[in-house]
């Protein structure tokens, strides 16, 4: 076992207090003097939804500031709010099925197996594994697999065959998980690294299940993805931490772990992917040294982070100014899709029901017939979108627009798209001449957006 370096910062839990916690000491490295880099106001809990035509009554608001770190380079959110508060009871599970997500499991299957030269018989452990979808790639490559998820999806996957503990990751998840399957030989974290607060008792966790050359695999939405394409709007509660690989280099250390390979990936709009082992047990492949250069290269974070809050506001701005000439002239404007994204550009850009009559969802979403949060506009089925042809769709999922547009267009809706980010832009109807096979099943997948909601 490699030594750990250092002692990390204990934050107090906002877990079980029913309210929040303020962050007043970096969430990896415990330095104080963080700088505020943005605040895009007090934001509703996105999950918080109201059914429609009840009158609006009070509502709790969190303050959304981000703060960057200069010590560790970490970009954290300024307010740590109670779980059961952000993820309430009857939030339920929705699944992520756009294209880019139903290519990242198998994928990460594939490069773990030739980058960590397995053989099928290694055990691979998933915290926050739902209803085990990514383990099912390694199941099927003969692995034996172990989930561990908190929601009652963790029952879908034992009814599939996909050994799950129903728990929160915590130190009992992980004994009970040596206990019934052994030390793990690959941990993966997707899309849950940057959500639960207490990082460093997690990675303990992580370290206490995991073979001494066994590595953890974490994908996380990407701090340089955020200001590259001026991804406020990712930025909400359940987002805690915005992870440059600079930053992630620096939590391993705190636990005697080394990042042996890191990527970008497509998914939620820009992720990173880091292995990690521990140190000196794993040869470090050069991928790690290179994007260290390219985010280094890339200029000083601070000065970068400035940049970002000046570009945010001026998207705003203009976004009005787009906005007051189109619906000025009187067109009609939807929204298309409601993750939780679409929550925080909705509140800081202030589109009020006047603006956006509405939002659609694919059908059967549990969103529709309540208020979009922090407003009266109401979540409707997207079947009011074909049958009612506004002149203009708002792309509340913007970074797939590519996927989204052709798939709208030939499912029937002629109107055009307003992009919101990165610059607002109006497009045009896309040529449909090469219709999809199967256009219907496809498009209603993409309107449902990223998964975003996925708990883990
Ligand atoms: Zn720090």
């Amino acid at each position: 076992m490699t030594a750990v370096h250092r002692p990390w910062p204990s934050l107090p839990h906002a877990a079980g207090t029913g309210g929040s916690v303020v962050v007043d000491r970096c969430q990896v490295c415990g330095a104080k003097d963080l700088d505020s880099v943005l605040f895009l106001g007090y934001l509703p809990p996105v999950n918080q939804m109201r059914p429609v035509r009840q009158r609006p009554h009070e509502q709790p608001a969190y303050p959304a500031e981000l703060l960057h770190c200069r010590r560790c380079q970490l970009g954290q959110l300024g307010l740590i709010v109670d779980p059961a508060i952000l993820f309430p009871a009857y939030y339920p599970y929705t699944s992520g099925t756009t294209r880019i997500l139903r290519e990242n499991f198998p994928e990460l299957q594939r490069e773990s197996t030739d980058i960590l030269g397995l053989s099928g018989s290694e055990l691979v452990v998933d915290i926050g594994s739902n209803d085990g979808t990514l383990l099912e790639n390694f199941r099927a490559a003969g692995h034996p697999v172990c989930g561990v998820e908190p929601t009652l999806m963790a029952n879908r996957a034992n009814e599939r065959g996909i050994r799950t503990i129903l728990s929160f990751f915590n130190g009992e998840a992980a004994a009970h998980v040596v206990r019934e399957c052994g030390r793990a030989h690959v941990v993966t974290a997707t899309n849950v690294f940057a959500h639960v607060e207490g990082v460093h008792d997690m990675v303990e966790h992580i370290l206490a299940m995991m073979r001494e050359d066994g590595v953890f695999v974490s994908e996380s939405h990407y701090l340089m993805a955020l200001v590259e394409t001026l991804q406020y709007d990712t930025i909400y509660h359940e987002h805690l931490r915005y992870y440059s690989l600079e930053s992630l280099v620096h939590l391993l250390e705190m636990h005697g772990l080394e990042a042996v390979h890191a990527r970008r990936i497509p998914t939620h709009g820009g992720s990173i992917r880091v292995y990690a082992a521990r140190q000196g047990t794993r040869t470090v492949l050069p991928t790690v040294r290179q994007m260290l250069a390219e985010e280094k290269a890339a200029g000083p974070l601070d000065g970068r982070l400035a940049d970002f809050s000046r570009r945010v506001v001026r998207s705003k701005l203009q976004l009005h100014a787009l906005l007051r000439d189109l619906l000025g002239a009187g067109a009609r404007m939807y929204g298309v899709g409601a993750p939780s994204r679409a929550s925080t550009l909705i509140n800081y850009a202030a589109l009020d029901r006047g603006m956006l009559e509405c939002v659609v969802e694919v059908t059967g979403s549990y969103k529709a017939g309540k208020y979009m949060p922090g407003t009266m506009i109401p979540v409707v089925d997207e079947a009011k979108l074909f049958a009612d042809q506004p002149e203009l769709a708002l792309l509340l999922s913007w970074h797939i627009a590519g996927e989204l547009m052709p798939k709208l267009a030939a499912r029937g809706f002629n109107g055009r798209y307003v992009v919101p980010l990165p610059e607002p832009q109006v497009v045009p109807a896309p040529d449909v001449g090469d219709r999809m096979t199967t256009p219907g099943r496809e498009a209603a997948d993409a309107s449902r957006g990223p998964n975003d909601g996925k708990q883990a």
